[in-house]
């Protein structure tokens, strides 16, 4: 029940040193690390994927960094970039909502705590997702749940490998039930994903990944890597020890504890991310009991920007009206063929996987299509021999 005085004093200390941390300006040169206390050049740190020097702690890092050493250059295609929140609730405390969500986003220059994309990883294409802590500690809200959603839907059209990088304080308070509601919401996209579509899904924990967010996508990964000494969990330590009136072990809720426990595969350091991932995933394609996946039919196809446009307005039009259900309900949807793009499904998929897909008997059909599969290899190896 109570906190010891000598560890209330640690804690004193710890959380002085992160807030002279957070008091540092954004254009300032210099930072300290939040583990040992060492004064860090910011420029040197960058360029380390924000590894403190001293001790190897990893410190946070934004999404557009994490972005840039995981995707082969020139390779990034955002996806979603324009959605961004509004406050549904009239959410308010001593600021509203929605000037909380404009100043972070002036900060940070972000519309929300995620971006979402594809991208090569060591020429595999994959769809990435990646959580920034710096806006609004990364909780997530509707726009979070909705793009996490999109990129799902997209990966297992397209049949791209899914890597989602967490970083979160859990669902965001201020969106109440609707930002709830995403997890469920991501779970199922996510079990579409993987059960249907037969794909495959990283989750990286990074430090912190708490609330909601462990408690849906982050542990649903078919792998989860996760940095060395995050902090991962669902509730905070205190919660759990005022509950369960015990003392918890030093190490409770890092990644290592998660690992010795089972609830994670990998421990890997960040300069190590890269080449775990492409590693991995070599090792997956060339799997000799793989099945092929197929997407459910009636899926609601993704609407584009001017669709979206479009149902704002009529909802602006006519959010006081007792006719939302009717008018939403006007909207057609389109079915899409439960194929995937004959392109992946080439360079992607394993040879055993166009085996099965041809008749045995109809090999005159398998001839072309591989001669077409030897040509469009062939043409990309020109190409980039040429650049
Ligand atoms: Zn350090």
């Amino acid at each position: 029940m109570f906190i010891s005085i000598l560890s209330w004093i640690e804690e004193q200390k710890k959380s002085k040193t992160q807030n002279q941390n957070k008091n540092s300006e954004p254009g300032s040169l210099w930072t300290r690390c939040d583990n040992c206390g060492t004064i860090l050049y910011i420029k040197h740190l960058k360029e380390n994927q924000c590894i403190c020097f001293a001790c190897g702690y990893h410190l946070q890092m934004n999404s557009r960094e994490r972005i840039k050493n995981l995707i082969d250059i020139g390779t990034w295609r955002p996806l979603d970039e324009t959605l961004s929140p509004c406050n549904p609730l009239d959410f308010y405390d001593q600021k509203t909502y929605t000037e909380r969500i404009q100043d972070a986003q002036e900060r940070t220059k972000l519309q929300d705590a995620i971006l979402t994309g594809t991208g090569l990883l060591d020429e595999i294409p994959v769809a990435l997702g990646v959580m920034d802590f710096s806006f609004m500690g990364g909780s997530m809200g509707s726009v979070v749940g909705e793009k996490i959603t999109r990129l799902i839907e997209h990966a297992a059209r397209e049949g791209y490998v899914l890597i989602l990088i967490c970083a979160s304080g859990g669902a965001r308070m201020q969106e109440g039930v609707l930002s709830l509601m995403q997890m469920a919401k991501i779970a199922s996209a996510l079990n579409i994903y993987q059960s249907s579509a037969n794909l495959l899904y990283f989750s990286i924990l990074t430090s912190p990944t708490t609330g909601g967010v462990t408690a849906s996508f982050a542990m649903l990964g078919d792998l989860i890597f996760a940095e060395p000494n995050a902090l991962i969990g669902f509730a905070g330590r205190r919660v759990i020890e005022q509950t369960l009136q015990e003392k918890l072990p030093e190490n409770f809720q890092t990644s290592e504890y998660l690992l010795d426990h089972g609830l994670c595969d990998l421990i890997i350091p960040r300069s190590f991310l890269k080449q775990a991932l492409y590693e991995t995933i070599l090792l997956y394609k060339d799997t000799p009991y793989k099945r092929i996946g197929k997407l459910p039919k009636n899926i609601q196809r993704p609407f584009n920007l001017l669709t979206e446009e479009r149902i704002r307005r009529k909802y602006i039009n006519n959010k006081n009206c007792d006719n939302e259900i009717e008018f939403l309900e006007n909207f057609s949807f389109i079915d899409f063929s439960d194929q995937f793009s004959i392109l992946n499904k080439f360079i992607y998929n394993s040879s055993i996987n166009i085996f099965e897909e041809i008749d045995s008997d109809n090999f005159q059909e398998f001839e072309q299509l591989s001669t077409m599969y030897k040509e469009i290899l062939t043409s990309l190896n020109i190409l980039l021999n040429k650049n």
